[in-house]
């Protein structure tokens, strides 16, 4: 039986994996449906997070932290920047944004050939 903090711990580490991986694909050139469809994602996984102080925690964030949707480079700093926002929160150490995008692999390797091009 594990804790309610591992449980909640191990929650929230596959959260951040599968946010910056979203983030690190995320269109170089996005369209304008493209930056909706981000924004509106991230508030309804902010709403819906389950652990009702950490998704509400996140929306406050969201207002005062807007999403930066522009490219995938800002898209994946502002993630980075939003982690580590909850990482000082925690007590955690943080983050080196530099390099977060190459950091995050989603092991589609089309989409990898792509970006190599
Ligand atoms: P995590 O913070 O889960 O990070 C996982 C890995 O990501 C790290 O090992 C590191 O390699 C990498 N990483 C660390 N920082 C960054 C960064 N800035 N950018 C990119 N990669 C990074 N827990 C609570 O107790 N209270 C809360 O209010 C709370 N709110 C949360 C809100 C959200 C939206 C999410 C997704 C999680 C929240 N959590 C909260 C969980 C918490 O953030 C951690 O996920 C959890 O404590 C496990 O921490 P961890 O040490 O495994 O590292």
């Amino acid at each position: 039986h594990l804790g309610n903090e591992t449980l909640k711990a191990q929650l929230g580490h596959s959260s951040w994996h599968l946010l910056h991986t979203l983030l690190s694909r995320y269109p170089k050139r996005p369209t304008p449906s493209d930056r909706e469809s981000l924004r509106t994602f991230l508030h309804l996984f902010a709403r819906l997070y389950p652990c009702g102080e950490c998704g509400q925690h996140f929306t406050e964030l969201l207002k005062k932290y807007p999403p930066q949707t522009s490219s995938r480079e800002a898209a994946s700093m502002w993630g980075c920047a939003v982690h580590n926002r909850v990482n000082e929160r925690l007590g955690k150490e943080q983050f080196d944004c530099r390099g977060v995008v190459d950091k995050y692999k989603c092991g589609c390797d089309d989409a990898e050939e792509e970006d190599a091009k």
